[in-house]
């Protein structure tokens, strides 16, 4: 099924300094997940791993939500 995951920008730890980064919670079971850089490789790399980590063991589709009207 689709599932739609929240995307959200946020600060990483880096090796010596935070760095931006983006989080994608799914909307279904709240597993969050995390990636360097906020590009829109960035956010599909978070959820390629929302699908392998989700906690729930479902192999869902996930769709970045933004609140926006863009392709990701
Ligand atoms: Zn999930």
């Amino acid at each position: 099924m689709r599932v739609a995951a929240i995307i959200e920008e946020c600060e990483l730890e880096g090796d010596h300094r935070p760095v931006e980064g983006v989080m994608a919670t799914c909307r279904r079971c709240d597993h969050a997940t995390e990636a360097f850089g906020t590009s829109p490789a960035s956010v599909r790399r978070c959820l390629v791993m929302l699908r392998e980590e989700c906690p729930m063991g479902e192999q869902n589709y996930y769709f970045a939500e933004t609140g926006e009207d863009e392709d990701v």
